[in-house]
Formats: C-alpha cells, structure tokens, sequence
C-alpha cells in the first residue's frame, strides 16, 4: 500500500472531473484519477451539444422546458443556477478553443432537440462531446499542479471523525493507493455499465453511489434512469450507438414497420421512449425505423457526419433509406445527493457530474441540459472549495460568483 498526498483528489476524468480541475487555483495540488483511459468516459460520446440560455427573452421558455421534460420534480434554485451560468460556461469553453458552429456572420448557431420550444443548442458537428472534452484534457494536461492517473479506480473514501479525508484506489498492477486530500470529489460518471444494453461505456457502474451508500451519504431518486428512444438497433454486442434527439429536431421522423409515423417525434425523450416500445409490442418487432426522408442532404452530411457513417457501417444510407431504432439505457438522474454547490452530506466530500444529484433534471433530462449541468456544478464546487480553503463567509462565496458568472 502507498501513501500519497494532494490538497484535491478527483475521481473521473469527464466533463465535470477535468472542468472542477481547471477552475481550482493553481496553488493546489490536484491528483485525477481514470477507472481506464481517458478517452473511456460519456463526455467523449455526446453528440447533440449544449444548452445555452440565447438571451434574456429566452428564460422562462428554457426554464419552463426543463422542468416539463423533468415532469416538475427538478429542484427550481438548481434550474435557475444552470440556466443563468450557461452563457458564462460557453464563452469560457470558447475562450478555451472548443469550435462550436457559426453562422455565416460569426455568430454562434443553434440546433433544437426534443422537448425545446426553441433552438438554444451549441454543437460541433455530432461530436460536440468530443470536441469540448478533448479541449479541456488538452488544458489540463498543461498544468503542472495536475498528475493524471489512467487505468486507477476509486475503490473507497477515507473517513476521519466523520470528514472525508481522501480516497482508497486501486492501479492496473494492483496496488492499492491511500490518497489523503483535503478535498474529494466524486465524478464518476452514470450507471450505464450495469445494464445490458446501453449508450454508456460499460465501465462506468455508478461506483462512486455504491461508496456513498456504504458510508451513509445521501443518495437522491435511485430509480430516475432514463431510456434514450432512438438507438441504432444491431445485433452486434457491446455499447448501443445513439442516435442524436437532434436529427429528429432537424426533421427526422419514426415509423412502424407499415412505414406510418406514430408519435410526436419532438416531445420529451421518456413519452417518445414509452412511444416506440408500445409500437414495438403492438407489431411484435424488436425495433422500429428512423427516416432521414425530409432531412436535407447537406444537413445530414454536415450536421450529422458520424451518424451517417455508422449507419452505412451497418448497412444503412441514411440518404435513402430509414435505420432501425430501439430504445437503450443513456442517462441517470439520480445519484449521490448534493447542494447548490455540489457538496455531499459528507463534510469534505463533492460529487459533480452525472452521479450526482443536483436535482436540475428532475424525474427526466431536457436533452442537452447535461453536459451543461456537469460544466455548472463543477465549478461551483471549485469554487466553493477555493473559498472554503480561504475561509470565506458562504454570502461572500455567493456574491464572488455571480459576479464571475452572470
Ligand atoms: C452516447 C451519448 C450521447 C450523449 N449526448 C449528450 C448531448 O448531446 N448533450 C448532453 O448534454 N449530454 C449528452 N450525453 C450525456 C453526457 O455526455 C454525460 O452526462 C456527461 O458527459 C457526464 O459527464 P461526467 O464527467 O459526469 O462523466 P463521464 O464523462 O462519463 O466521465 C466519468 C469518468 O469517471 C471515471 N470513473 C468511473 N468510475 C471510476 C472509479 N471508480 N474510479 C476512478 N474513475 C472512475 C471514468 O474513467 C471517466 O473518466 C450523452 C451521453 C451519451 C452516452
């Protein structure tokens, strides 16, 4: 066993882990850990983008459209916290490098998904995922207070007089690491990995739920799990390949096997979900079709480069004919419960990113509203940890970031 020691240790190097890591000072010492490499987390696969709020006007529609999907379970103050920071996120991820597509006059450009009233989605092609977290790992790996540690999982915390005192690991040869820090945080991604079929990569097991659990931290809405509707069906094992919501925001319809459409493609994903596998009981099939019919081509080559070519990878020209869909574990909106500043029940102890549970997606995710949240919540446990270190009133905390943010 080896003793290392860090001011901040980060389970999870996704959206949440690498973006709470760039907005510690550069003071603290910071160690990462990835369960295997890097490019092994869901940030990588998000293809649809980001949600932003476009400008004022655009507030109580976003705000109304996040608790709808959410079936009004979503926790109001974390709702407003994501949507008045998101402008704040994406300027920072611009000034970072991520391309998100523009207009012709430079401006940034929009896509819709289902369940928005509106288009407020910034993307890169269908890899924005991709894009935003190749970014910030480049960031990251740039700083000299942060050591990575690839293919180390996150096996327990350490506990002191109630206070969470770091993390237990273990590497790829076995070893087993005591890592004291002042600070833990937990970003460890959703649950994907424990079903059969998923969107998820199978090594993401909600490990960091099942180490709260058996230290008695709170957890929140184990059972909120969501079920992406349009998953490009394929007898081949392994993870499921999405299909993004936002071809069918562009125009993309679903149809039963007599080629007639059957829902309102744009309502939210668990109606639509519920949708098809009525249709799929009701046919006695094992899939129903997704159909590119009235997408424009140059849509389809420019907005969704990837999709396509997966989809002729399995036989499919989305250019000519439909692919068949069926729905697939994606999303988990439960997880380890937290504060407005994403702070567990645990003194010292942080969890960010899809295992947690902030409450902004309720009983349901508006699509594009994670990536978001994960980028939000991040920082403000960096945020809150920088000040706590500092000793700083929490009203102080509060007005420091807003002023940094809104
Ligand atoms: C196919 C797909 C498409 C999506 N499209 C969108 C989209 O368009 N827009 C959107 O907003 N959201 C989308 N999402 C959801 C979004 O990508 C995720 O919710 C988000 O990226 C989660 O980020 P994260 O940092 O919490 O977790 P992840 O990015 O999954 O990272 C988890 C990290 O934790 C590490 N880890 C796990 N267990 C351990 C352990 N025990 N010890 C150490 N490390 C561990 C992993 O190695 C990994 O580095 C999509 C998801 C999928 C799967």
């Amino acid at each position: 066993m080896k003793n290392l020691y860090y001011d901040v240790v980060i389970a999870g190097c996704g959206v949440a882990g690498l973006y709470a890591a760039l907005n510690l000072p550069e003071e603290m010492n910071i160690l990462m850990l990835s369960k295997k490499d890097l490019e092994s987390c869901d940030s990588m696969l998000a293809q649809g983008g980001i949600c932003v709020l476009r400008d004022e006007s655009d507030y109580d529609s976003y705000f109304e459209d996040t608790m709808r999907a959410g079936h009004y379970e979503n926790r109001k103050e974390s709702v407003d916290i994501m949507i008045r920071s998101s402008r704040d996120v994406i300027n920072d991820l611009l000034n970072f490098g991520v391309r998100f597509a523009k207009n012709p006059d430079g401006s940034l450009a929009y896509t819709r998904e289902g369940a928005h009233s509106r288009p407020r989605i910034c993307f890169h092609e269908d890899i924005t995922g991709k894009e935003i977290t190749t970014t910030l790992l480049s960031h990251v790996k740039k700083c000299s207070n942060v050591t990575i540690l690839e293919y180390t999982t996150m096996t327990d915390i350490l506990v002191d007089g109630g206070k969470c005192t770091g993390m237990a690991a273990e590497t790829k040869e076995g070893e087993t690491l005591h890592i004291h820090a002042d600070n833990t945080i937990m970003a460890t991604g959703g649950i994907g990995g424990l079903y059969e079929h998923s969107t998820n990569f199978p090594i993401l097991t909600g490990d960091a739920c099942r180490i709260a659990k058996e230290h008695g931290v709170e957890l929140e809405h184990m059972d909120y799990v969501q079920i992406h509707p349009t998953c490009l069906y394929s007898k081949k094992p392994g993870r499921s390949f999405l299909i993004s919501e936002s071809a069918r925001g562009e125009g993309a319809v679903l149809l039963n096997h007599k080629g007639e459409r059957f829902v309102n493609e744009l309502l939210p994903r668990d109606v639509v979900t519920k949708a098809i596998q009525e249709e799929m009981k009701k046919e006695g099939v094992e899939y129903e079709w997704i159909s590119f019919a009235h997408v424009p081509k140059e849509i389809i080559l420019k907005h969704f480069p990837h999709i396509y070519e997966k989809c002729l990878e399995e036989g499919y020209d989305l250019l000519k004919e439909p692919a068949p869909i069926v729905p697939a574990q994606h999303y988990f909106m439960g997880g380890v419960h937290v504060n407005r500043d994403s702070a567990t029940t645990m003194p010292n102890l942080y969890a960010v990113g899809e295992t947690s549970c902030n409450g902004v997606h309720g009983k349901n995710r508006l699509a594009s509203n994670s990536l978001l949240e994960s980028l939000v919540f991040a920082k403000r446990a960096a945020v809150k940890i920088q000040n706590e270190e500092k000793g700083n009133e929490d009203h102080e905390f509060e007005s420091n970031y807003h002023a940094a943010c809104c």
